[in-house]
């Protein structure tokens, strides 16, 4: 199968000069193109080599460091004036069988050209390459080259002027030296080839000259270059293994909307004929998590999240996001995790990551010291490597301090904006959170608002679309249920909790709803909306407390058109906004509503707190100040206390208040037993 060099130098030249056709050369266009533009590469699809010549393209990908250079010597010719060391010929698209997944590459593949899909997990810095140092003998004078290759810089042994022949010292004239843009960056296995939750395999890229910096952290990407290997030191022991790395040679960007889930025409057939089924929405539903018993508007939510509402610029360039975001707050052991977890496996690109997990770059991003290059990195964390997916996000109230104050721009803005250490970027974080959380105390107490007992900032709870709280209460008859549900599921009779769909056609639907479904509100659904919208706020102001804001109308509308696309309809009818409310009710229900006065209160989200609570410590904090101005050093908090009992303030509310108002940097204890409040002075 090999080639000669001359075979290989005309091979070229032919495929230039004739593919397709000699009377419209694309290649040869694409030369003057470059000629004209001052671009440094030329980019060959290998499919046109494959059918121009089959024995050129088997000796490029077999021998690459040989093709590639008379390559490169073909379009030296061609374009004689540019300076020789800057035009690269970049190849793509190789054929399947030299397509690999990082984790099968294997030692058979080093020196080869291979190609592989992954996405980019960290960005080294753009940094300056050595490639051809120019030295000064500093005995002589003698200008000494000296082209660099490889990871050790090489300098010379000894003059070569014959008159002075002495081994240095020789000057490094750095001005005369020649560099070129070097960057090193670390990809990842994509996570819808991971299924089973495995985790993803990296692999390290060296990229050089016109193609640094044009893949940021969460790109997806796919990439053709020389296996290469580095041998492995330890303890400043030379080993028998090596690492390896990918010597870029062609990398493209991927359109960050298109999945590469293949759906065939037959598997498209049965998309459609499935989305005419009047029990579409139920059969979805039933077919997250099945061996979970119960939790159906859990369950709902989640299949409304995996389809997702509509991605909107309106014409003065806002731009509003279609992803939902979902909260879990629960007891332990009432199934949490085990959501999560089928849902990454069965959503399209997602992520499953925990809040108190080990990443470095944590649920955003982070600019990190890399070993291998000495110098800065911006890795991507579970939020950006979600991009266009569900990240699934378990016990996100054990979240590192970093991530609390990132996450936010990250659900809102779905950006997440990074500058530290001189790397600046922005990145994309387009992902919909699924999260769950445990109660502060680990259970939750009956008598308290439930939302009060969870340890997340209530800005960042304000954000979710969905809350939901799932209590492990004994009930006979649900016990019973759930023990059935588990020990059928043990016992071989699997049948009763086999989805009704398919996990792969499931996945399938998903991505082609999302690719081919784009639904607008029907005038119906709009005024079902509104109508809800407009009593539930007047509900409300009798009651004294903002029961809804607009942030929870747009999370209305993202659900109703998230519904619409799950039956691949392009307009959301009055039953799917109906479907949505009752949705919303059954939380609001559970989560809004005050257990003091039984008023609907979007407050105890926003704020953590409901009206009547907030009212009360506004109380507190008057009664101190009053108090207070009785005395001379602060309000005795013995007299606080019984004076708090008078108009009906509990001791336990009180310590609570005042502790409170402690943190909020309200009031201080000038010395034990005493309390003051913060007057501000302008
Ligand atoms: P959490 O994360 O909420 O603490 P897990 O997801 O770890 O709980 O669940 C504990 C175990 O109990 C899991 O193996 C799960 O399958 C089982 N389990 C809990 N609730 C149910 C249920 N409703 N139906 C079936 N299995 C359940
Ligand atoms: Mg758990």
């Amino acid at each position: 199968m090999a080639i000669d060099y001359d075979t290989m130098l005309s091979g070229f030249r032919d495929f230039f000069d004739s593919f397709p056709d000699v009377a419209a050369p694309l290649y040869r266009d694409r030369i003057e193109e470059m000629k004209r533009e001052g671009k440094k590469s030329l980019v060959i699809d290998c499919d046109h080599l494959i059918t121009y010549d089959q024995t050129l393209y088997e000796a490029l990908v077999s021998d690459p460091q040989t093709v590639i250079p008379v390559a490169e010597q073909v379009l030296q010719e061609l374009i004689s004036e540019q300076d020789p060391h800057l035009l690269h010929v970049r190849f793509l698209n190789l054929d399947s069988t030299m397509q690999r997944e990082i984790r099968a590459i294997r030692s058979s593949d080093i020196h080869k050209l291979i190609q592989t899909s992954a996405i980019v997990g960290r960005t080294s810095e753009v940094k300056p390459e050595i490639v051809e140092a120019v030295f000064e003998c500093e005995r002589c004078g003698e200008i000494i080259f000296i082209t660099q290759g490889g990871t050790n810089f090489k300098k010379p042994t000894a003059c070569p002027n014959p008159a002075c022949g002495k081994s240095g010292p020789f000057k490094l004239l750095e001005e005369q030296s020649r560099f070129i843009d070097w960057q090193l960056i670390k990809v990842q296995e994509r996570p819808e080839t991971l299924r089973g939750g495995r985790m993803p395999q990296h692999l390290n890229c060296l990229l050089r000259e016109d193609i640094v910096d044009v893949a940021q952290a969460g790109s997806r990407i796919v990439i053709t270059g020389i296996l290469k290997t580095v041998q492995d030191i330890q303890f400043k022991i030379i080993k028998t293994t090596f690492s390896k790395y990918l010597d870029v040679i062609g990398i493209e960007v991927m359109e960050k909307e298109v999945d590469d889930i293949d759906i065939t025409d037959e598997e498209e057939a049965l998309i459609l004929s499935m989305s005419q089924d009047p029990q579409i929405v139920a059969k979805v539903v039933g077919s997250i998590s099945p061996s979970i018993y119960g939790h159906n508007d859990v369950k709902e939510a989640i299949a409304l999240q995996l389809f997702s509402g509509v991605r909107r610029t309106l014409p003065d360039g806002t731009r509003l996001r279609g992803d939902s975001n979902i909260l879990m707050v629960g007891d332990p052991g009432v199934a949490k995790s085990q959501l999560l977890q089928y849902v990454t496996r069965l959503a399209p690109r997602s992520v499953y990551t925990s809040g108190k997990g080990t990443s470095s770059a944590g649920l955003t991003a982070a600019v990190i010291r890399d070993e291998t290059t000495g110098g800065w990195a911006l890795e991507a964390g579970a939020l950006v490597l979600a991009d266009g997916g569900v990240a699934c996000i378990d016990e996100i109230d054990k979240m590192t301090p970093d991530d609390r104050s990132s996450v936010h721009e990250a659900m809102e803005q779905q950006t997440i904006s990074i500058a530290k250490a001189g790397i600046v970027a922005t990145l994309n974080a387009r992902a919909s959170i699924l999260a769950a959380a445990n109660p502060k105390l680990g259970r939750f107490d009956n008598y308290k608002n439930e939302l009060e007992q969870i340890d997340l900032p209530p800005s960042l709870m304000s954000r979710f679309d969905l809350i939901f709280i799932l209590k492990d209460i004994p009930n006979e008859l649900e016990d019973g249920r759930i023990a059935t549900h588990i020990l059928d599921a043990r016992s071989g009779h699997d049948e009763k909790i086999a989805p009704l769909i398919e996990p792969d056609i499931l996945l399938k639907y998903i991505s082609f709803a999302k690719r081919t479904v784009e639904p607008d509100l029907s005038k119906e659904a709009s005024e079902t909306l509104h109508k809800y919208y407009v009593s539930i706020r007047r509900q409300g102001s009798e009651g004294g407390a903002v029961p809804i804001t607009a942030r929870q109308l747009e999370a209305l509308v993202r659900l109703s058109e998230a519904r619409a696309r799950l039956r691949l309809s392009h307009i959301v009818t009055r039953q799917d906004a109906e479907a949505t409310i009752t949705l919303y009710n059954s939380m609001i229900e559970k989560v809004m509503k005050d257990k003091e006065t039984g008023n609907m209160d979007v407050d105890i989200i926003m704020t953590g707190k409901p009206k009547s609570q907030r009212d009360k410590i506004v109380q507190v904090t008057q009664l101190i100040e009053q108090v207070e101005s009785e005395h001379e050093e602060g309000a005795p908090y013995e007299e606080v206390q019984k004076r708090a009992k008078e108009i009906g303030i509990s001791k336990e509310f009180l310590a609570r208040a005042v502790e409170e108002l402690k943190r909020g940097g309200e009031v201080f204890e000038p010395r034990a037993g005493y309390i003051k409040t913060v007057k501000t002075t302008f």
